[in-house]
């Protein structure tokens, strides 16, 4: 486990670790996870949260369904603010923005230092410049974008051959002899019934791989370039970018479409691609997490975190990717000190910077607070979109998930109420403190859609629904409160 997450960790940067993990376990643990919850045990349980705790909860979530303040932020960062990449002006507003409502909401707030790296997007270009049929004279347009990370071409692009290939192995069997000089195109497709059946983080993991290390394996046999098929579930001609591992080659990725344009094209013959990329790596820069204490009033020292991350992909304004998982990290504070609720543990929001490309505000907050690790009870985070919320993944152990069980009966009225056991840390930015032993919880949405926006043009605030956000606020508060609220600390 310890070599797998190391190794994931090192071949794919943070920005979707944490799902490869969810779409290799999940499955697995789901059915261990989800124990059967009977009427006798529920009584039982319940009988473990004192009254007036309940009637809390109870009070939380109902105020949280009748609340659009997450909407109203959600709105904030993706419309006033806009994209928040890593590095970027907008990040750095976003992450002034949050401390100063948390402020304004009476919580003690520090923004504290991410050393981050600060890539832009240039030019992206590409078109077919030869291909079987071809009229004299004519060219095709491909749809592409750079992946983050990726190196320029030189202004006027690059011309070579395309190597198609579905998957690792098909590469390799072609050997440097084929490759090197050409530009590998990876046509892997997302599975989209998959993701119809739910099991869209299979879908993601199975195909992200080629996103998160396509260049470098195809570097590695001499290609002058790396395009992947968009990892995302709907076709609509949109390419999807994302995190690739630093190759030395630039790195983008092709709309799903356009994949299949090219594939078919080479089936027929020799096809040869002008791609011009021209991203840039400027100066490293230094970004923010926002930390923002709700003081606890019998163990202020102990702390549970509800948290989301405030940088986003460039292409689109990051709604549900991931200003949705911040606002509903607010409004669990927003609320507690609506209802005038005094938490026993502190309850501490966090809005994380640097998830999509690197997870350098995990590594910040690791470093800066692995001493108060011990004291840290659990740590939630929302980054699956801003869907109906079913419940959790968690990681914690099955003592832990037990102790859990009254607070899936005040859950369950809206359906949030499943426990769901995952193998690793079930959110990147929680993954530092999961390492250590912190029990730790994912928001769990309804994903089936969420690919289908997810890192395009297309992730904006009408894809959010009001009343889903309004329930994931309701989860997040009633989860953050409970473990910051009951007598006794969640076990590990
Ligand atoms: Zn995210």
């Amino acid at each position: 486990m310890q070599t797998r997450w190391n190794g994931l960790f090192t071949i794919a940067g943070a920005g979707f670790t944490t799902r490869l993990f969810l779409a290799a376990w999940v499955t697995t643990f789901v059915a261990q996870g989800q124990q059967p919850f009977g009427a006798e045990s529920a009584k039982k349980t319940a009988a473990a949260l004192p009254s007036a705790l309940k009637s809390e909860l109870i009070a939380l979530r109902d105020a949280a369904l009748a609340d659009d303040y997450a909407y109203r932020q959600v709105a904030h960062l993706t419309e006033n603010i806009g994209p928040r990449p890593s590095g970027s002006p907008q990040a750095e507003q976003a992450a002034q923005y949050v401390g100063d409502e948390l402020r304004k909401l009476g919580l003690d707030v520090r923004l504290e230092e991410v050393k981050v790296e600060h890539w832009v997007r240039g030019a992206e270009t590409a078109e077919l410049a030869e291909y079987p049929g071809q009229a004299p004279g004519t060219s095709q347009k491909i749809v592409v974008t750079a992946l983050g990370g990726s190196t320029s071409t030189p202004a006027d692009g690059i011309t070579g051959e395309v190597a198609v290939v579905r998957d690792f192995t098909q590469l390799s069997a072609l050997g440097r002899e084929k490759v090197a000089g050409k530009i590998v195109l990876f046509n892997f497709p997302f599975d989209k019934q998959k993701a119809a059946a739910g099991l869209e983080m299979d879908a993601y993991g199975e195909a992200v791989v080629y996103r998160g290390n396509g260049a470098k394996t195809a570097a590695g046999l001499g290609a002058i370039a790396s395009l992947i098929r968009s990892v995302g579930g709907a076709d609509y001609r949109l390419p999807h970018t994302g995190w690739s591992s630093p190759a030395g080659i630039p790195a983008g990725a092709v709309t799903a479409e356009d994949a299949d344009l090219i594939a078919h094209l080479a089936e027929q013959g020799k096809v040869r691609m002008r791609l011009t990329l021209t991203p840039q790596k400027l100066p490293d820069t230094v970004g923010h997490n926002v930390v923002a204490d709700l003081r606890g009033s019998e163990h202020p020292e102990q702390f549970v975190v509800v948290s989301g991350h405030l940088d986003s992909w460039d292409l689109g304004t990051g709604a549900i990717d991931d200003a949705a998982g911040v606002a509903v990290a607010m409004a669990a504070a927003k609320l507690v000190q609506d209802l005038h609720l005094r938490p026993k543990r502190t309850l501490r929001v966090i809005a994380w910077m640097d998830e999509e490309s690197g997870g350098r505000g995990r590594d910040a907050y690791t470093a800066a607070h692995l001493a108060e690790f011990p004291n840290h009870v659990a740590a939630v985070e929302s980054d699956l979109g801003a869907a109906h919320p079913m419940g959790f993944h968690v990681k914690m152990s099955q003592h832990a998930v037990d102790f859990l069980r009254p607070v899936q009966e005040i859950l369950q009225s809206f359906g949030a109420n499943s426990i769901t056991s995952t193998q690793f840390a079930p959110g990147a930015d929680i993954s530092g403190m999961s390492h250590e032993g912190v029990p730790t919880l994912g928001l769990m949405q309804d994903g089936r859609t969420y690919f289908n926006y997810h890192h395009s043009a297309a992730d904006s605030l009408d894809k959010i629904v009001p009343l889903e956000l309004r329930e994931n606020a309701a989860a997040m508060a009633v989860m953050g409160y409970a473990l910051a609220s009951t007598d006794q600390p969640l076990p590990r």
